[in-house]
């Protein structure tokens, strides 16, 4: 059997991994654009604040691969792929025929207009080379300016600032992690940045830039100008669609896939950032890996004995040095479900439940006190009114909470 995977990140490496576990006999080709085997991308901060040395960051060394017989084609990207045939072709001049096909393609930073993406100076981090020169440069540099202030945009910003550099941070909507905060936890977390030296605008965004041979100031939208040879696009990710298009897989905002991660053509696959499960599209390490597991085994096996996805809350943790802030599952910022808030001096903690009273939603900001507890818990355990009168307390016993 010929397993072929488009993708050397996680959703890739896992579903190889674990396609092999399930098929000792598969001829297995991961297809990998990047020149670099699968490194933790969610440790690219500590690239770019130097703390992490490069040879770190690789999670499998090359024998890894060796023993489990899983091809890497490092630096050659799966361009081309004629459904009618099973027939693949790479960058590199290979061509393989597949019997089973996992598009795993990931996704790339956004590149919201106006900003001049050409413009040395001008910085997206999804890579290891981004990171790596982000390091490089800020070290020759006083001060940066990050577009965005999502969880990647705040652990830049944080490492940029350990560098010792002035860091401006610019967020359109009117609180930071709009996506992860309520508008209680992220005040804050604002006062917080605020006393490691970043500087927030809220309600600002990037006006104008200038410079013709490097970046040299930026005008943000409330009239004011900053000098900064630096400027970090964080604004989000784009699924990486183009091979997923070419084939004619049905798309939406990414490759819709079924409970089994099947796509609409019979035998390929989708995992990772670039799929769109029936809970809506990935964008974490966890999820990626979670989907690579079953997408794996998907590939190897019969169809009879395919395994279904089963979707887990997303949960997300900022790496921010010296502050503790997980978020996870529905954390009900318009306050339309009960929920128990906890807040005192840099603390906040925020248990939402359904109208069923299961937990579905919590946020624990400033201390990672009941932080196992709560997430054994999601989705799976209702909490009982006194219950969640008792989480208002800051002496709530987490124990309490085992299923
Ligand atoms: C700085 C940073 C911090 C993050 N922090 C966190 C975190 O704290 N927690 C968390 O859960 N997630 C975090 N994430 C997100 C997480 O890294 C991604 O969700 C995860 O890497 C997605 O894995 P993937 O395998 O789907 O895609 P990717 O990691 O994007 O890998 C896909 C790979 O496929 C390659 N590729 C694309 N097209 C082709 C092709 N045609 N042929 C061959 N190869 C191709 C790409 O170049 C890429 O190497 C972070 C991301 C970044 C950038």
């Amino acid at each position: 059997m010929n397993i072929v995977i488009a993708g050397g990140g996680v959703a890739g490496v896992t579903a190889a991994e674990k396609a092999r576990e399930a098929n000792p006999q598969a001829h297995i080709t991961v297809f990998c654009l990047e020149k670099d085997a699968l490194y933790y991308r969610p440790r690219l901060p500590e690239i770019v604040n130097g703390s992490l040395p490069v040879e770190k960051i690789f999670a499998h060394p090359d024998a890894w691969y060796q023993e489990r017989r899983i091809e890497l084609r490092k630096g050659e990207t799966l361009i081309e792929v004629c459904a009618d045939n099973n027939q693949v072709r790479g960058s590199l001049g290979s061509r393989l025929v597949y019997d089973t096909l996992l598009i795993a393609t990931g996704a790339e930073s956004s590149r919201p207009a106006p900003v001049n993406y050409e413009l040395p100076g001008v910085f997206t981090v999804r890579h290891l080379y981004d990171a790596m020169t982000l390091h490089y440069e800020a070290k020759r540099n006083k001060s940066a300016v990050i577009m965005g202030a999502g969880l990647l945009a705040l652990e830049i910003a944080g490492a940029l600032g350990s560098l010792g550099l002035t860091v401006h941070v610019l967020e359109r909507a009117d609180r930071i992690l709009p996506r992860q905060t309520t508008p209680g936890s992220a005040a804050i977390l604002k006062d917080y940045l605020a006393k490691q030296g970043l500087v927030i605008h809220l309600n600002a965004s990037l006006s104008g830039m200038y410079g013709s041979d490097r970046l040299k100031r930026v005008e943000i939208s409330d009239g004011s100008a900053i000098e900064t040879q630096i400027l970090v696009v964080a604004a989000g990710v784009t699924p990486n669609l183009g091979l997923a298009k070419h084939m004619g897989l049905k798309v939406e905002r990414g490759v819709v896939v079924d409970d089994f991660l099947e796509t609409s053509k019979p035998g390929v696959y989708a995992a990772g950032d670039c799929a769109q499960t029936r809970d809506g599209a990935g964008g974490l390490w966890t999820i990626g890996r979670a989907e690579g597991l079953i997408a794996g085994h998907n590939l190897a096996v019969p169809p009879g004995e395919r395994k279904a996805y089963q979707a887990t809350p997303p949960s997300s943790t900022l790496k921010v040095a010296g502050l503790d802030l997980v978020a996870a599952g529905n954390l009900d910022p318009d306050g339309k479900l009960d929920s128990a808030v906890h807040e005192a001096e840099g603390l906040y903690r925020k248990v939402v439940v359904d109208a069923g009273g299961l937990l579905v939603g919590y946020t624990n900001l400033g201390t990672t006190k009941g932080n196992r507890e709560l997430a054994a818990a999601l989705g799976k355990r209702k909490i009982t009114p006194d219950e969640l009168a008792a989480l208002k307390s800051p002496d709530f016993d987490f124990a309490a909470l085992k299923p």
